[in-house]
């Protein structure tokens, strides 16, 4: 790979990483540029690598990633600072595996979104969601939001909704209410539900005051009554330079 770019969150260690990422790769002959990278390096977080993603959308299927965290280590990323000098010798002499992630598409009438962790419909106030499956209902939710979660998203805020912890690999759904109302009159699951990745999930509601979610991203569903969510074709290339265990990924990181 002899084109690079490099996305860095907004904080000075992960910029001053960086500038050292271009200068050293730029000194071994590669290519930096913003508009027609091979590999993108990836400083900062999590976060931060949710946010590349989205940058560069239009081309996933042409770049890959890899991640430097600036704090511990993360989901996403696979190298350290005390690991950075690794990086960037294995960038400069290995190929790499490259692991895929399939990512959710939303869909809201003409617009379509993409997400790689979750979708969450959310609000302070109380929403009563119709939750179907394809054409089927599945059941009437009442409380404050709904997620819904790919594996890569498992262990982000569907983890702190109880949600399970879903094996690299696996392509599904999970479905977890966000406080939901449970008693005589409201009834709905409480508890997590797994679904085919092949999926369609449509939730209707006035959603009165609520906001869509979307890894990083949120806005209002001012007049929104349907969204769609399912998985989509578009994919993640994670690059990996060296044996990837996600057990052992869970086992340091929880
Ligand atoms: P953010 O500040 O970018 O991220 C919040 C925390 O979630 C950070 O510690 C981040 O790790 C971590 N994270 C992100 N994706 C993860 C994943 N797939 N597995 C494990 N941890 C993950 O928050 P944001 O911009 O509002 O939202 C970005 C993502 O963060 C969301 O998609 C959501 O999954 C997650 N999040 C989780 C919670 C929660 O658990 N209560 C709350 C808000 C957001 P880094 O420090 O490495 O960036």
């Amino acid at each position: 790979m002899k084109n690079f770019s490099v996305v860095c969150r907004d904080d000075d260690a992960s910029k001053r990483v960086g500038s050292a990422v271009i200068k050293a790769l730029k000194n071994n002959n590669l290519t930096f540029t913003q508009t027609q990278p091979e590999i993108i390096i990836v400083i900062g977080g999590d976060g931060t690598f949710l946010s590349a993603i989205q940058q560069y959308l239009p081309v996933l299927d042409r770049v890959c990633f890899v991640g430097i965290h600036t704090g511990t280590l993360g989901f996403f990323t696979d190298y350290t600072l005390g690991t950075l000098e690794q990086c960037i010798v294995d960038i400069l002499s290995k190929q790499p595996y490259i692991e895929q992630k399939r990512m959710l598409k939303i869909r809201i009438g003409n617009n379509e979104y993409y997400a790689l962790n979750e979708a969450r419909v959310e609000s302070t106030k109380t929403q009563a969601i119709e939750v179907y499956v394809g054409n089927e209902k599945l059941e009437s939710f009442r409380g404050n939001g709904l997620c819904v979660s790919t594996q890569s998203g498992s262990t982000g805020y569907n983890r702190s909704l109880r949600g399970a912890i879903i094996e690299s690999g696996l392509e599904l759904l999970q479905l977890t209410e966000i406080a939901g109302i449970h008693h005589t009159v409201y009834r709905s699951a409480n508890v997590p539900i797994i679904l085919s990745g092949n999926r369609y999930i449509h939730l209707f509601s006035e959603f009165n005051g609520a906001t869509l979610s979307f890894d990083h991203y949120s806005f209002p569903l001012d007049n929104v009554r349907d969204i769609e969510i399912s998985l989509s074709d578009k994919k993640v290339n994670f690059a990996h330079f060296s044996p990837n265990s996600w057990f052992k990924r869970i086992e340091q990181l929880f």
